[in-house]
């Protein structure tokens, strides 16, 4: 059950902010029927790529074959209820969800992002009747702070840390192979917040093992990337970690082959999954979603579903199922998705 959190009103995004406004226009302005496939013609079938305007906030692409003879209304309709509906219809299914850009609007700060209101009820509806899984790269216990929905599996920073509720209630585990890291990664964190803290709109993130350093504060963006690099690469590489770059932040990871897409997998096998979605928003979401592609190919209903916004890593977009605009559009859909479960 979801955890006491102050009322939040209307859990539908209370104004959908039209494209032109937000900067952003769609893929494709409007989905060109081919009058071929609106006549029913024999053999014409949209390419792979294509695409279909679901709505303002929600684009499709598509590969289902065309099989009668479809309005375009009619067809839009189906696409959009056959598609998430071959993946809701497995037992047992699994929904899992990226956290900042995907359920809780960019903030300045880590600290001040928040879930965008009424996503915590919704996941808290969705649980009932699939495997709920929040895969972030914050620490584990920020992660779920964040959501704060008991019954969901908590998987923290890229997939070393689990949890099977909230941490405050169910024991974290650290996946063995992470254990030697902490300390190393401690140490570059440490070393990060005194040899960097010149650096103005530095926020260093710490985790288990490793953490973020961020600089969208930073006056200059790009000279606080820069810096960064130079004075964390070669400590880095002395402990054998890692750095990695994330959206206006630094990564200080394990030189683990653990990432999201491994994440996806694992919590795919533990409950036996037929049906899976997965929806994220940056370039560590790639991994879930190229895995997403594997799992399809391996005869699994699975869809991704990428949060647009005017900086999302290209490919990304070009490996999406299903493309939303910003967490309003991401939030129209897990609605979508509730309705249908
Ligand atoms: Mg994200």
């Amino acid at each position: 059950m979801a955890c006491p959190r102050p009322a939040s009103g209307s859990t539908r995004p209370s104004a959908i902010v039209p494209l032109t406004l937000m900067g952003l226009a769609p893929t494709r302005p409007e989905y060109k029927q081919p009058s071929s496939v609106l006549m029913g013609r024999v053999g014409a079938r949209p390419t792979p790529t294509d695409e279909i305007q679901v709505d303002k906030l929600i684009t499709i692409r598509h590969s289902i074959p065309i099989r009668q003879e479809y309005s375009k209304r009619r067809y839009i309709h189906n696409m959009t209820s056959n598609d998430i509906h071959t993946v809701l219809a497995q037992h047992p299914r699994g929904l899992v969800f990226d956290i900042d850009g995907t359920l809780s609007p960019l903030a300045p700060t880590p600290d001040e992002a928040r879930l965008y209101p009424g996503v915590a009820e919704l996941l808290e509806q969705a649980r009932q009747h699939a495997h709920v899984a929040i895969i972030t790269g914050r620490g584990l216990a920020d992660g779920a702070r964040m959501v704060n929905v008991d019954g969901l599996t908590y998987i923290g920073t890229h997939g070393l840390e689990w949890s099977d509720g909230l941490p405050a209630l169910h024991p974290v585990q650290l996946i063995p192979e992470a254990l030697p890291y902490a300390e190393p990664g401690q140490y570059l964190l440490d070393y990060a917040e005194k040899e960097l803290a010149a650096l103005p709109g530095l926020i260093v993130q710490r985790k288990s093992v490793g953490g973020t350093l961020h600089y969208r504060l930073a006056p200059d963006p790009e000279q606080a990337r820069e810096r960064i690099f130079a004075v964390m690469e070669e400590p880095a590489r002395q402990v054998n970690m890692r750095l990695r770059e994330g959206k206006r932040a630094v990564e200080v990871l394990a030189p683990l082959t653990v990432n999201k897409g491994h994440a996806l997998r694992r919590f795919v096998a533990r409950y036996k999954l037929r049906g899976i979605l997965f929806a994220g928003d940056d370039r560590t979401d790639l991994d879930a979603v190229l895995e997403i592609e594997r799992l399809r190919n391996e005869g699994l209903a699975a869809l991704s579903v990428v949060v647009q916004y005017n900086d999302t890593l290209p490919e990304l977009l070009e490996h999406a199922d299903i493309k939303v605009q910003h967490v309003e559009g991401m939030v129209e859909l897990l609605h979508k998705i509730v309705d249908e479960l």
